[in-house]
């Protein structure tokens, strides 16, 4: 047995790692916790969650089916991302490890912290997988890809169990050649191009790498998150100039697709337009992408083992 095998955290890690694989996740780093808090704002690393974490578990799981990515984006806005499966993985993932080695851990909320208004997270995730080695920032408002599978969400957990860490990726799926190629003709990458209240900007350098990245997510928020509408809707209703208008405003389309998507659950609040995500030739190019991809190359792994 090697000294690695033998190592009771290396078996940890692989037990951890055939445990997110079998509820649906496909990809899983782990980073240090110190690693993590010296990076994050002060007051969002990870022991300000659970003093004593020792180690960050990220997780991934896959983003849309091909059938999603080639419908609308009002299609998109309620069902463009999948994080219902993170909640099967990764909570499921705290159970299991206190369950199996005794140590305190914890599902890292994907939520707002409530002290900080709407737009501030508990923890960011997305630092945690980019540390952890499975995401990559890009230029379409550092949505983290992955080279195999394009778009992932992501989800963390917390532990006092010193497991040992991965690495940030060696280098960034994005941008790909293809957007280089357009940049250099246009000016734009095909996420900037295509974002249709124009959130994306940014540039490239001489050697075809990220320069310089902006988003202005107020843009995307708006039109994606709504999260100021009841607010909106109130304030217009009280100034509006006549009963008809006002009855337009409070019990019209706009208020009751708010209440519908406010009432039918958290997935159908958060989701996207996807646009940028729909033109990204990672997202919908990689070897992996979608479960089409996904069937197609574990058959052709099963035949070539047969
Ligand atoms: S989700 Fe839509 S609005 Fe937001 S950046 Fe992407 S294309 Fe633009
Ligand atoms: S389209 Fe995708 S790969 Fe290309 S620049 Fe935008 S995010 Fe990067």
């Amino acid at each position: 047995m090697t000294a690695q095998a033998d190592n009771p955290m290396e078996q940890a890690k692989a037990a951890i790692k055939a445990y997110v694989l079998s509820r649906g996740a496909v990809a899983v780093g782990i980073i240090d916790a110190d690693t993590v808090e010296r990076i994050a704002p002060p007051g969002f690393g990870p022991k300000a969650l659970l003093p004593q974490a020792r180690s960050v578990i990220a997780i991934g799981v896959p983003g849309c089916t091909r059938g999603t990515w080639r419908s609308t984006a009002k299609v998109m806005t309620f069902i463009g991302n999948s994080v219902g499966p993170i909640y099967r993985a990764a909570f499921g993932l705290s159970f299991f490890l206190e369950q199996t080695y005794g140590q305190p851990s914890l599902f890292v909320p994907p939520h707002i912290d409530p002290e900080y208004g709407n737009r501030i997270p508990l923890q960011s995730l997305k630092l945690h997988a980019e540390l952890a080695g499975i995401g990559a920032r890009s230029l379409a408002g550092d949505i983290l890809l992955h080279p195999e599978f394009g778009l992932l969400y992501y989800g963390s957990v917390l532990t006092e169990m010193d497991l040992p860490p991965d690495r940030p990726m060696d280098s960034n799926p994005c941008p790909s050649p293809a957007c280089v190629k357009l940049y250099r003709a246009e000016g734009q990458t095909p996420c900037q191009k295509f974002c249709p209240v124009e959130c994306l900007s940014g540039s490239l350098d001489e050697a075809g790498q990220i320069d310089e990245m902006v988003c202005d997510m107020y843009r995307c928020a708006e039109m994606c998150q709504r999260y100021e509408t009841m607010g909106d809707l109130i304030h217009d209703g009280i100034v509006a100039p006549t009963e008809l208008d006002r009855e337009e405003i409070l019990y019209g389309a706009e208020a009751q697709g708010f209440l519908y998507r406010v009432t039918s659950g958290i997935g159908a609040t958060h989701a996207q337009c996807f646009e940028c995500m729909r033109a990204c030739p990672v997202v919908t190019g990689a070897p992996l992408a979608d479960p089409i991809r996904m069937g197609e190359a574990k058959r052709k792994a099963a035949k070539a083992k047969a």
